[in-house]
Protein backbone atom coordinates (compact mmCIF):
# COMPACT_ATOMS: atom_id res chain seq x y z
CA UNK A 1 0.00 0.00 0.00
CA UNK A 2 1.59 3.87 -0.95
CA UNK A 3 1.23 6.22 1.33
CA UNK A 4 0.99 10.05 0.95
CA UNK A 5 2.39 12.72 3.26
CA UNK A 6 -0.68 14.00 5.32
CA UNK A 7 0.33 17.84 4.25
CA UNK A 8 1.12 18.12 0.65
CA UNK A 9 -0.11 14.70 -0.80
CA UNK A 10 3.26 13.65 -2.19
CA UNK A 11 4.24 9.51 -2.07
CA UNK A 12 6.26 8.98 1.19
CA UNK A 13 9.80 6.92 0.86
CA UNK A 14 8.44 3.08 1.50
CA UNK A 15 11.10 3.30 4.45
CA UNK A 16 9.39 3.13 8.22
CA UNK A 17 11.97 4.63 9.98
CA UNK A 18 11.05 3.58 13.67
CA UNK A 19 8.02 0.95 14.13
CA UNK A 20 6.15 0.23 17.47
CA UNK A 21 3.56 -2.09 18.43
CA UNK A 22 1.75 -1.64 22.05
CA UNK A 23 -1.04 -1.87 23.69
CA UNK A 24 -4.25 0.63 23.62
CA UNK A 25 -7.44 0.64 25.40
CA UNK A 26 -7.14 -3.31 25.28
CA UNK A 27 -6.24 -3.44 21.25
CA UNK A 28 -3.45 -3.55 19.85
CA UNK A 29 -1.73 -0.86 17.83
CA UNK A 30 1.49 -0.47 15.33
CA UNK A 31 2.38 3.30 14.97
CA UNK A 32 4.86 3.79 12.34
CA UNK A 33 7.17 6.42 10.85
CA UNK A 34 7.62 8.04 7.67
CA UNK A 35 9.46 11.41 7.17
CA UNK A 36 8.09 13.66 4.52
CA UNK A 37 11.57 15.33 3.08
CA UNK A 38 9.75 18.19 1.55
CA UNK A 39 7.43 19.37 4.36
CA UNK A 40 10.19 18.14 6.84
CA UNK A 41 7.47 16.48 9.29
CA UNK A 42 6.89 12.70 9.88
CA UNK A 43 3.78 11.44 9.23
CA UNK A 44 2.51 8.64 11.50
CA UNK A 45 0.49 5.65 10.34
CA UNK A 46 -1.71 3.92 12.84
CA UNK A 47 -2.47 0.09 12.90
CA UNK A 48 -5.19 -0.89 14.72
CA UNK A 49 -6.40 -4.34 15.65
CA UNK A 50 -9.51 -4.88 16.91
CA UNK A 51 -10.42 -7.61 19.05
CA UNK A 52 -13.65 -7.94 18.27
CA UNK A 53 -14.10 -6.41 14.55
CA UNK A 54 -12.07 -5.31 11.34
CA UNK A 55 -8.90 -3.97 11.67
CA UNK A 56 -8.27 -0.27 10.99
CA UNK A 57 -5.62 1.72 9.65
CA UNK A 58 -5.49 5.97 9.75
CA UNK A 59 -2.96 8.23 9.71
CA UNK A 60 -2.54 10.26 13.21
CA UNK A 61 -1.64 14.11 12.82
CA UNK A 62 1.79 15.10 11.26
CA UNK A 63 4.59 15.86 14.24
CA UNK A 64 7.20 18.33 13.56
CA UNK A 65 10.43 16.95 12.71
CA UNK A 66 12.18 17.94 16.35
CA UNK A 67 9.10 15.88 17.96
CA UNK A 68 9.10 12.54 15.86
CA UNK A 69 12.70 12.32 16.37
CA UNK A 70 12.35 11.74 20.12
CA UNK A 71 9.83 9.67 19.65
CA UNK A 72 12.48 7.73 17.71
CA UNK A 73 14.67 7.82 20.15
CA UNK A 74 12.35 6.21 22.83
CA UNK A 75 11.32 3.59 20.12
CA UNK A 76 15.43 2.49 20.02
CA UNK A 77 15.77 2.37 23.23
CA UNK A 78 13.08 -0.32 23.43
CA UNK A 79 14.70 -3.69 23.07
CA UNK A 80 11.45 -5.39 21.33
CA UNK A 81 9.79 -2.55 19.63
CA UNK A 82 7.06 -5.58 17.85
CA UNK A 83 6.27 -6.93 21.45
CA UNK A 84 2.96 -5.21 22.39
CA UNK A 85 3.59 -6.98 25.79
CA UNK A 86 7.11 -5.45 26.64
CA UNK A 87 7.51 -3.32 29.60
CA UNK A 88 10.03 -0.84 28.91
CA UNK A 89 9.55 2.60 29.60
CA UNK A 90 8.84 3.46 26.28
CA UNK A 91 5.93 0.82 25.94
CA UNK A 92 4.49 2.47 29.05
CA UNK A 93 4.83 5.57 28.03
CA UNK A 94 2.85 5.21 24.46
CA UNK A 95 0.12 2.56 25.89
CA UNK A 96 -0.58 5.18 28.53
CA UNK A 97 -0.92 7.87 25.79
CA UNK A 98 2.00 10.14 27.69
CA UNK A 99 4.32 11.23 25.16
ZN1 LIG B 1 4.89 16.43 2.80
ZN1 LIG C 1 9.44 -1.86 24.92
Amino acid sequence: MKHVCQRCREALPPKRLAVLTFMHRGNERTDSYFFCSTCRIYNIKCDYEHFSGEPETYFLAPVSQEVGDRHIELIRQCPQPRDEYCECGTHQRWSSGLF
